[in-house]
């Protein structure tokens, strides 16, 4: 098969000739259909992330067919369409697992990092890894809600914000654009905070009610003069942007963080204790809950925008990923056209 491995920490895409690797005890493999390109990718390509062993196989935003199951394996059937995200299996034996808490298990897996993921033509996944893919949702849309899908949507519903409260979206870029289409679609009073003007247009079309050019207003007084947010969902990884936004939840309210960025966010303490407010961080979720999104998203008719590539071009792919130009996700086809 063909697959695309990152060599060494470091180290440039290279595209190679592997064989096609069998499912062991537990696992699926998926031919894969697309594969998306995360900015958590990086962590493979340059090695940020502890423990990896490489070459690695990047990708964790798999979305193919079944074509080969393990022994023990029941659930899922050749020919099945799935797909896996960034939480690539977990133990079942540490103290949250044993709590049904897999999100946060303590030995968990991650595809594409701790095993080889889907920049590749088949993928090897653990069984418990794998969400199922409904009739109606295209192979290239599914990818990027397998991980910039299931983190917005995951973490809104997680959320005490109900129908008709104040919900912002910070960010209109991969993973924005996604939770205002969420946002709206679970009915909340949804607010587009971007500090560029030409997403505004783009921002209303998908569902927006309000929008915020946060480089010409500050987004805490408007948000206050809409009656203060539940929830402002903060998908873009700049911490003063999350700082900005404190100030505009009403009480109770929550800055939900999914974008991470690298240096710490500075909080008045002063205006968490005034609203009672928070600031929390959500990550992902596991396969039922990329599952959900999948379905949420074929009942609503929620899909990424997305620019496709074949494996050839990865380099490119990933560039325009890392220089924030595709709009808004991009997405390896292993098969071709
Ligand atoms: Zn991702
Ligand atoms: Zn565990």
């Amino acid at each position: 098969m063909q697959a695309v491995v990152v060599p060494e920490a470091g180290g440039e895409f290279e595209l190679v000739e592997r064989e096609i690797p069998d499912p062991g005890p537990g696992e699926v493999r998926i031919a894969v259909e697309a594969c998306g390109i995360c900015h958590s990718d990086a962590f493979v390509k340059d090695g940020t992330y502890p423990g990896i062993s490489y070459p690695r196989v990047p990708g964790h935003e798999i979305a193919g067919r079944v074509d080969a199951v393990g022994e023990r394996v029941d659930r899922l059937s050749v020919d099945d369409r799935v797909g896996a995200g960034w939480h690539g299996g977990h133990c079942f034996t540490c103290e949250p697992c044993r709590r049904g808490d897999f999100q946060q298990c303590e030995n968990g897996e991650i595809t594409g990092l701790t095993y080889d993921g889907g920049y590749a033509e088949y993928a090897t996944v653990p069984a418990e890894a794998v969400a199922s893919i409904p009739d109606g949702l295209d192979a290239v849309d599914a990818a990027p809600l397998l991980c910039a899908g299931v983190t917005t949507y995951n973490a809104l519903r997680h959320t005490d914000a109900r129908p008709g409260d104040l919900v912002a979206v910070q960010g209109i870029g991969g993973l924005g654009h996604l939770g205002v289409q969420y946002a709206h679609a679970a009915g909340f009073e949804t607010v587009a905070l971007s500090r560029s003007s030409d997403k505004e247009s783009l921002a209303l079309e998908l569902g927006a009610d309000h929008f915020v050019n946060t480089a010409e207003h500050d987004p805490a007084e408007r948000l206050q003069e809409l009656g203060g947010a539940s929830v402002v969902l903060a998908t873009a990884p700049a911490s003063e942007a999350i700082s900005s936004v404190v100030g505009g939840l009403g009480t109770d309210g929550s800055v939900v963080v999914v974008g991470v960025p690298g240096e710490p966010v500075e909080i008045s303490a002063q205006q968490l204790v005034g609203a009672r407010s928070g600031v929390e961080g959500w990550a992902s979720g596991h396969a039922r809950d990329s599952q959900d999104t999948l379905e949420f998203s074929a009942l609503r008719d929620i899909a990424p925008e997305i620019e496709t590539y074949p494996l050839t071009e990865v380099s490119e792919a990933y560039e325009r990923m890392l220089a924030n130009e595709a709009r808004f996700r991009v997405v390896l086809k292993p098969g071709g056209d």
